[in-house]
């Protein structure tokens, strides 16, 4: 799918000039320029060019091109078809494109599994990461659902690494307390998004949009042990599960969880907040770290 503010224009340019000013056609396909005139022989770089002189009809050195360019944007740039396909607005990694994410608000997807938002398009590791995977050969990953809600707040993001060939990780602090966020496989990191160094809210609010975390080239073994469509709502259910035995082993331990960790089954939004540090470091010990699997949880 290309991004729906891709849009297409038939453009003109002078073939001689040194700087391409594209100049789009009117829907009626003519303009009214001296390029496209017979006015095109008093043009000094025409008359300053040794070949192809002709006083009749449009310039022959004036070409035409099919271009692309984001109707999103304020000044429209114009890209060669090749290019936009190569680029994130010809392809699903549009979804990440701040401009994009500015202007369509695309919100939270409508598949959950009882509660927990989970899009089937994308692939899901054991620790709760994600990967978008599109068809020009890149990637994009962040945290899940059932993460983000379990974090609620967070009070700022710090990047390990910004590029490279890494397992690509992150350092998400919530009430005062450090909790590494891992992407299980190594893929070649070429950007984060640091857009959330300064507001981190869309990490829980837009955990699918606009809070992704990393961007790169996936290898072959970068998808190795995820899960997607029916796999990844099994399993989800039984994280909610696990989730549920987790909190209420913590109630014994903590005097301020206190009856609001569960909302109707679901365990309440934020509950990170709520758990004392020990906790904490257990809860994403056993649900967060890289090193979670699916089979052999403790219980
Ligand atoms: S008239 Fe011909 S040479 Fe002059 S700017 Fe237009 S296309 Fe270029
Ligand atoms: S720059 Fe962003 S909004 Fe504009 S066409 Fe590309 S992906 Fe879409």
């Amino acid at each position: 799918m290309t991004c729906p503010f891709l849009k297409e224009a038939q453009v003109r340019y002078c073939r001689c000039s040194t700087v391409r000013k594209l100049i789009p056609l009117s829907p009626a396909g003519h303009s009214d320029e001296k390029c496209s005139s017979e006015s095109h022989a008093s043009c000094p770089v025409y008359q300053s060019q040794p070949e192809e002189e002709t006083a009749f009809g449009p310039c022959p050195y004036l070409r035409e091109s099919l271009m692309q360019y984001c109707g999103a944007a304020s000044v429209a740039k114009f890209v060669p078809y090749s290019e936009s396909l190569l680029s994130r607005c010809g392809n699903d990694g549009y979804r990440y494109c701040e401009l994009y994410l500015a202007m369509a608000h695309p919100g939270m997807p409508t598949e959950d599994v009882d509660g927990i938002p989970l899009p089937g398009w994308l692939q899901y590791s054991a620790n709760h990461m994600w990967l978008d995977v599109t068809d020009d050969g890149s990637c994009h990953a962040g945290i899940d659902g059932f993460l983000s809600r379990a974090l609620g707040t967070i009070d700022r993001i710090t990047y390990v690494w910004l590029a490279g060939q890494h397992r690509p990780t992150a350092v998400i602090t919530v009430a005062g307390t450090d909790l590494e966020v891992v992407f299980p496989n190594s893929f070649l990191l070429t950007k984060c998004n640091l857009y959330l160094r300064a507001d981190p809210s869309k990490i829980t609010t837009e955990p699918y949009t606009g809070g992704w975390l990393f961007e790169g080239v996936p290898a072959p073994e970068t998808t190795d042990n995820l899960v997607r469509g029916s796999e990844a709502r099994h399993w989800m259910e039984e994280e909610q599960r696990h989730m549920n035995e987790f909190l209420q082993q913590s109630g014994s331990h903590s005097q301020e969880l206190g009856p609001s960790y569960c909302d109707g089954g679901l365990f309440a939004s934020g509950v990170a907040r709520h758990l004392d540090r020990d906790r904490l470091l257990a809860l994403s010990h056993e649900f967060f770290s890289p090193y979670a699997s699916r089979k052999g949880k403790s219980k």
